[in-house]
């Protein structure tokens, strides 16, 4: 195999990679170079939200501070009902979360979180980006990984690092587990002046996460862009399901699943661009993301259902494990599994309970009363349920 060309080898540029290679850089552990598929490096134009452990991460990478800028700090994360309309709950994210978490919980704009982890890789000597390239494959020996792309070029490294989405292909290599499971839910997403939601919810401010659930259904309402925009994700299940056709989840069907909800909750998702969605996917939480010198991070490790918004969360917890683990003393292979045996538990917990948290959203009859009966008997200074989500992962 050739002398390596850098350290460690990045595939893909998501918010995932970029932290990764962001991480590394900054321990100056050696030389990254992140290779991406899309000519150009971005995002899609939708939300994000970044609880505390995602913020602590963003501060230990410098990133923080930018990301602030253009990022919205809700007061509450709150559930409503999306047919009666009436709010259920609510969780305080004022200065009561900040002391206990330490860190705000934020949402922002996906290409302005995924701009600022650009720029302080771009910012930083020892990254080297490369987009347009596709990646096919990956081989390792004793030395070093060879990172071969579709077209020809290929790249020599230290440690391959798959941080390729859903639909990794290095996971494939690794586990050889097939694509991720269908489930039938589907999402339609996007932001749109704030003013246009005050509008359609009646509501003379809008400075809160907002959940409105329903059977089946739920549709997500946050500020973005220092509040200028709002992002919306309107999520439902589909009656016409089937793995095999791309004819199900329409844009009809999504109208039509909503109809039974109250007419704020209408009017917001007829504001939302149906010319794309985004399926469902789901898969068990599994072990095996490492393998010699390669291993998998974020979605292409773990992928996990939105409902605890905590997939984009869970990549920068592992991009800081992943630093710490090959900042020691321990060789690349021990160290590599060290980050694997570190991360499991935990994003298998965040996996398994996002799929619970989503069964509890969409319930329908008398399990939805039930819920929203023990839910509205709670204080929203009552953090002791996402303790385990805030307060540990590092
Ligand atoms: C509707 C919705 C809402 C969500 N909301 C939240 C939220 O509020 N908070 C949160 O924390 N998470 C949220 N998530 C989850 C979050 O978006 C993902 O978990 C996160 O983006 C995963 O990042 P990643 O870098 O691992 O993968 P990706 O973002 O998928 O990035 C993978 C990158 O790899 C590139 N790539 C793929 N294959 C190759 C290849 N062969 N060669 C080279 N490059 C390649 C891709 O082009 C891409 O740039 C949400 C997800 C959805 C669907």
């Amino acid at each position: 195999m050739e002398s390596h060309a850098s350290d460690f080898v990045v595939v893909g540029g998501g918010i995932g990679g970029l932290a990764a290679a962001l991480e590394l850089a900054r321990r100056d552990v050696g030389s990254v170079t992140l290779l991406e598929r899309a000519q150009e490096f971005g995002e899609v134009g939708a939300g994000v939200q970044l609880a505390p452990n995602a913020s602590r991460v963003l501060d230990e990478l410098g990133v923080l501070e930018s990301v602030r800028r253009t990022a919205f700090c809700p007061q509450r994360l709150v559930l409503r009902d999306a047919v009666g309309g009436d709010e259920i709950t609510a969780l305080r994210t004022d200065e009561h979360f900040t002391a206990r978490y330490g860190y705000p919980y934020l949402v922002a704009h996906r290409i302005d979180l995924h701009r600022s982890l650009l720029d302080a890789c771009i910012g930083t000597e020892n990254v080297t980006l490369v987009s347009g390239a596709t990646v096919r494959d990956v081989t390792q020996d004793a030395n070093g990984v060879l990172v071969r792309c579709e077209d020809g070029r290929s790249f020599v490294g230290g440690v391959a690092i798959g941080a390729d989405g859903i639909n990794s292909t290095i996971r494939q290599q690794l586990l050889n587990d097939g694509a991720p499971k269908g489930t039938g839910y589907v999402a339609y997403r996007g932001t749109v002046p704030v003013d246009e939601v005050k509008r359609s919810t009646g509501s003379d401010e809008l400075t809160d996460m907002v959940i409105w659930i329903g059977p089946a259904m739920h549709l997500v309402q946050y500020p973005v862009r220092g509040g200028q925009l709002c992002n919306q994700v309107a999520v439902f299940r589909s009656d016409k399901y089937d793995p095999s056709s791309e004819d199900w989840g329409a844009p009809a069907e999504l109208d039509a699943r909503f109809q039974m909800a109250a007419p704020p909750v209408r009017r917001s998702v007829a504001l939302i661009d149906k010319t794309r969605r985004w399926e469902m996917f789901d898969r068990e939480p599994t072990t095996g993301w490492v393998d010699g010198r390669i291993a998998l991070l974020g979605d292409a490790a773990h992928p996990m259902f939105q409902y605890l918004a905590q997939g984009a969360c869970q990549a920068l917890e592992d991009a800081h494990v992943l630093g710490t683990c090959v900042d020691s003393e321990l060789g690349v292979e021990q160290a590599l599994k060290h980050y694997e045996e570190q991360r499991f538990p935990r994003a298998s917990t965040v996996q398994t309970r996002a799929r619970m948290f989503g069964e509890i959203l969409h319930a329908d009859g008398s399990l939805a009363a039930m819920r929203n009966y023990l839910l509205r008997r709670r204080s929203e200074l009552d953090y002791e349920p996402v303790d385990w989500l805030y307060l540990a992962g590092l």
